[in-house]
């Protein structure tokens, strides 16, 4: 059996980067995923930094936007983490963090642009709100029927084929042993000590991280635990390469948008637009599976770009894509440590590429020992009580 002081399922960004902050102090640490590094939604997203709140966050009442402001601290920290990424690393991940605009086409998207700038000025983010003719000066390629964006001076975008494999090779160099194509079958508690095995090999270690994205609740399930993070497909496009022109993060406050331009040329549209995911043969989601393009997706997703945009409709698409990501219950992620089970720890959910490093770095911190407040916002113990009749 090998022993560890962390055993990380799930190789992900989360997992990855969690693996390369414990073995930078020192741990002994096993990094094990079913197929790839970065194979699930960490290469397959869009790669947005969005440091604003989300349009999501928005659309379902005044109680959630307030709740969810608070992740803006966590933002925050992703700033700081991302501009050092590189550095870090020393390597290029076509990182940039030019400054993003979140539009707004009518007076009641307005209004709330207005509201989501008090929150997130509140929680020390620096967005400003700024008008149509001023968004326009910034962003030339913007349409007369923007009225207003919300500008945050860091966002920007990396780019996810890059990110999630680069820090693999960083954690592999700091002593991470990793075992691409390994399986978690079962995870048991054995004293204070967890076993994870796979077809293969035996592991055990006294703290586990469980970072499987969408495959988050299956995993959880060989501990007899209920994490509510489910799985939802998303559709991507990507336009022909073309002479740089949108240095920006643009996202829309009123309808599903993001978009950027790649290193390469090529213009991404996306914005969490719906794709449908296969079935299975007993009816569950098949999450190995890449989900189908919703036409009508495709077709909205455009209409939108073009809206804001308009010199989109002049530029090719040449690749729509879709992937997997996973949503918690009340839209925000979870991470840290589950009340019930100590040393056991999960991190899911939500915007975990911007936020994928700091989540990774946080629960490093903590799992050495050193408490940091600000994961309670995405504590999993506000699930507790999903758990009461739970656990081994
Ligand atoms: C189309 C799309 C666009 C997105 N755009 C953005 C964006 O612009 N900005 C943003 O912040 N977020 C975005 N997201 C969300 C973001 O990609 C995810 O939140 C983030 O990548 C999740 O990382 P993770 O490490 O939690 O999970 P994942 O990257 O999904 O990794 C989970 C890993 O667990 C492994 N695994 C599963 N089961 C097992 C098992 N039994 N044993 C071993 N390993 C296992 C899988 O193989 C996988 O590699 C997007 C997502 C999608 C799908």
């Amino acid at each position: 059996m090998r022993k560890s002081d962390v055993l990380i399922v799930g190789g992900g960004l989360i997992g990855c980067a969690t693996a390369w902050y414990l073995a930078r102090e020192g741990a002994k640490v096993t990094l094990l995923d079913s197929g790839d590094f970065g194979m699930g939604a960490s290469g397959q997203n869009a790669g947005s930094l969005h440091f604003q709140l989300e349009r999501r966050f928005l659309e379902n009442g005044d109680a959630l936007a307030e709740q969810a402001a608070r992740i803006a601290a966590l933002s925050r920290l992703a700033i700081s983490d991302w501009s050092s990424l590189e550095a870090d690393l020393a390597t290029d991940l076509h990182i940039t963090m030019n400054g993003g605009l979140m539009v707004a086409e009518t007076a009641e998207e307005c209004a709330l642009l207005e509201r989501k700038i008090t929150r997130e000025n509140a929680e020390g983010l620096q967005t400003r709100m700024i008008d149509g003719d001023e968004a326009r000066q910034i962003a030339p390629y913007l349409s007369e029927a923007i009225c207003a964006a919300g500008y945050s001076p860091d966002e920007g975008h990396a780019d996810a084929r890059l990110v999630t494999h680069a820090i693999a090779i960083a954690a592999a160099k700091d002593g991470t042993v990793l075992r691409p194509r390994c399986r978690v079958q079962s995870i048991e508690k054995a004293g204070r000590k967890y076993v994870i095995s796979t077809a293969e090999e035996q592991f055990a270690a006294s703290q586990i991280l469980i970072a499987c994205g969408a495959w988050t609740a299956h995993v959880a399930a060989m501990l007899n635990l209920h994490i509510p993070l489910f799985p939802v497909g998303l559709l991507m496009n990507a336009t022909e390469r073309v002479a740089q022109a949108v240095p920006h993060l643009v996202q829309h406050v009123g309808r599903r948008l993001s978009m950027k331009q790649t290193h390469s040329g090529n213009l991404l549209i996306g914005g969490g637009w719906p794709s449908r995911m296969a079935l299975d043969a007993e009816g569950r989601f098949a999450l190995y599976r890449p989900p189908a393009v919703i036409e009508s997706s495709l077709r909205d997703n455009l209409r939108v770009a073009i809206d804001v945009a308009p010199m989109i409709a002049t530029i090719s698409l040449i690749r729509s894509w879709t992937g997997i990501t996973a949503i918690s219950a009340d839209q925000l992620p979870i991470v840290g440590e589950i009340p019930a089970m100590p040393g056991c720890w999960v991190a899911g959910g939500g915007s975990a590429f911007t936020l994928g490093p700091t989540f990774a770095r946080l629960i490093a911190q903590s799992m050495s020992g050193r408490k940091c407040g600000e994961l309670e916002i995405v504590a999993p113990s506000r699930f507790s009580h999903l758990n009461s009749f739970m656990g081994q």
